[in-house]
């Protein structure tokens, strides 16, 4: 292969990590901290922090460059986890949405039902009784489709979730796991926010900061711009932990993995402020989802605004598994040869196909690492006696760079 040799440095790794996102960075921070072994973490794209990657663009703004990306969590594992490597601001999302000529509350909620329908119910008990009566009976709740109407009934689900779901994941509701609209409650109360977690919090100097903190360890080499195609053969380790999708690892020997991609498209504009709220949702119309202001989400004070449309896509950057039966069997496949490979471990949404959300990756990567402490004993490097920092030459692919 084409390779330069850029610097002296372990000449084997006691770890390849594959991605610098949430699974494959918190993995890194625990193995070199705690087992001090050395650890080169590779991701293919430019940058690190994984699909949480945020930056300042042109105009000075921080943005998510994947679309936006709220911590919330019941965790305070997690938290405390992060709290190592990051300060806080408090941040409570709030999503609208545009129904017919209205903009209203999402998740459905009390003031929901009074601004469509012009009602005024006043407590809990009058919305459930409305809720109730609009609801239709499903035998047994399997799809997006069955949960939302058991809830809402049909109409409320045609408004807000029917063409939503259609657009995002190019299916209907009914041929989507429950678990994909369940994502979204619907309140009686008038509770405004997306999400109730204990914890509603963004770091405060945004994430790519954090990740810098996290991966900032004497162990840990990080590359960019590298591909695991292209390094697995040239630069050697003793165990890898995988956290790009499992389907390409295995050369898609049973067939691919439906994911779905979204286009971003951002856009800055000279003004304070573009719109009320960090998100706003169109159900019904639009080829796009939802609009996301990142200076609602950040808390940055700055004369110009961006933000980010969201266009579902089947092709492009694989987002988000797709939770149905069949992909299900699919995934069993490969995670059944994963089982069967050796010293490697599979880890993150892509890799496991399962749509976590961020401290759901942290959560389970601080989890894998308990099981590899617990299995994986402590090896002693044949090279100098050490476990860890063989003196030797690192083999880079064209075009990768080393961030430290
Ligand atoms: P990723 O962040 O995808 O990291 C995997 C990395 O591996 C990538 O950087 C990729 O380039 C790299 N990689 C893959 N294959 C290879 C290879 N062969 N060689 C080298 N590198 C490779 N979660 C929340 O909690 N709150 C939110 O508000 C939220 N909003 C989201 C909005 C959008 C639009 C999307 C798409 C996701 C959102 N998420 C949110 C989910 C969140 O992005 C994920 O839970 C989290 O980023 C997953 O981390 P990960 O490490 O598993 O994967
Ligand atoms: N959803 C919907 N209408 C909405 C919001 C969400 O139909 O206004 C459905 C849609 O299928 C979406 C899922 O609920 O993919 C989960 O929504 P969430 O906001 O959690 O999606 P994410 O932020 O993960 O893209």
């Amino acid at each position: 292969m084409k390779g330069r040799t850029l610097e002296r440095i372990a000449s084997v790794y006691d770890w390849l990590i594959v991605g610098a996102g949430f699974a494959g960075s918190v993995l890194a921070e625990r193995i070199a901290s705690q087992r001090d072994q050395s650890v080169l973490i590779i991701d293919r794209r430019p940058h690190i922090a994984g699909n949480a990657y945020d930056r300042h663009d042109d105009a000075g703004v921080l943005m998510h460059q994947y679309g936006p990306h709220i911590f919330h969590t019941n965790s305070d594992a997690i938290v405390d986890y992060l709290s190592q490597f990051t300060e806080w601001r408090k941040y409570e999302h709030r999503v609208l949405g545009r129904i017919d000529d209205k903009i209203v509350p999402i998740p459905i909620n009390r003031t929901t039902i009074n601004a469509l329908y012009g009602l005024d119910l006043k407590s809990d008990e009058e919305a459930q009784t409305f809720l109730d009566s609009r609801a239709e009976p499903v035998e047994e709740i399997k799809t997006s489709e069955d949960v939302v109407v058991s809830k809402v009934g049909r109409e409320l689900y045609e408004k807000f979730f029917k063409g939503y779901t259609t657009k995002q994941w190019g299916l209907d509701p009914s041929e989507l796991d429950k678990s994909v609209t369940s994502r979204v409650p619907t309140r009686t109360n008038t509770d405004d926010r997306y999400f109730t977690d204990e914890h509603q919090v963004m770091p405060k100097h945004g994430y790519t900061r954090m990740f810098e903190n996290i991966l900032k360890h004497p162990n840990i080499k990080v590359m960019l711009n590298a591909d695991y195609r292209e390094v697995k053969d040239v630069i050697p380790h003793r165990r890898l932990i995988f956290t790009g999708p499992i389907d390409e690892f295995f050369d898609f020997r049973y067939g691919r993995l439906p994911y779905r991609s979204l286009r971003f498209e951002h856009v800055t504009h000279e003004q304070e402020q573009y719109q009320a709220v960090g998100t706003v949702n169109y159900p019904m119309t639009e080829a796009y989802t939802r609009i996301s202001e990142y200076k609602h989400i950040t808390g940055q004070k700055h004369h110009a605004t961006t933000i980010t449309y969201e266009y579902p896509s089947a092709t492009g950057d694989p987002y988000y598994p797709i939770p149905r039966p069949e992909n299900q069997t699919l995934y069993k496949r490969y995670q059944a040869l994963a089982n069967e490979t050796e010293n490697v471990h599979f880890v993150g949404r892509l890799a496991t196909y399962r749509y976590y959300n961020m401290d759901q990756v942290v959560g389970q990567a601080l989890a894998e690492f308990r099981r590899i402490q617990e299995t994986v004993p402590l090896w002693t490097s044949p090279v100098n006696g050490k476990n860890h920092h063989a003196d030797g030459e690192l083999i880079m692919p064209d075009g990768a760079r080393l961030l430290n």
